[in-house]
């Protein structure tokens, strides 16, 4: 993993202890299907299915961002700030398992209704 991913993730680690360790360890995908948590600055510009991209500032999240996970390729924009609606909760436990609340439904496209809890969608 990158020096610059590894000190997001340390930055973060006040917010989520022992995310870092978890973070550098590397899990193959056929071993943890779970939706898997990167560190980033910016929206990527190629984002993959099965990941959850986690933007931050000062060590607090800011912005989500989730290739719906029904499909159809859009990428989903979630917002982590407070004061802003819509918003979610994130939280990101010391094994990188994540979960988001309330559940995402997308009102325009495929209008996809799901939870993510512990890593995993549920689809509602
Ligand atoms: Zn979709």
């Amino acid at each position: 993993m990158s020096g610059r991913v590894s000190n997001l993730a340390r930055q973060v680690g006040a917010w989520v202890a022992g995310a870092d360790a978890e973070l550098r360890a590397w899990h193959p995908p056929w071993a943890d299907p779970r939706i898997k948590v990167i560190l980033t600055d910016r929206e990527p510009a190629r984002p993959k299915a099965g990941r959850i991209y986690v933007a931050t500032a000062s060590g607090r999240p800011t912005f989500g961002y989730l290739v719906c996970p029904c499909g159809c390729r859009e990428t989903l924009h979630l917002r982590f700030l407070p004061n802003r609606f819509p918003r979610w909760d994130i939280a990101i436990e010391g094994n990188g398992v994540v979960s988001l609340m309330p559940s995402v439904w997308r009102q325009v496209g495929c209008r996809s209704h799901f939870i993510l809890k512990r890593g995993k969608i549920h689809w509602c």
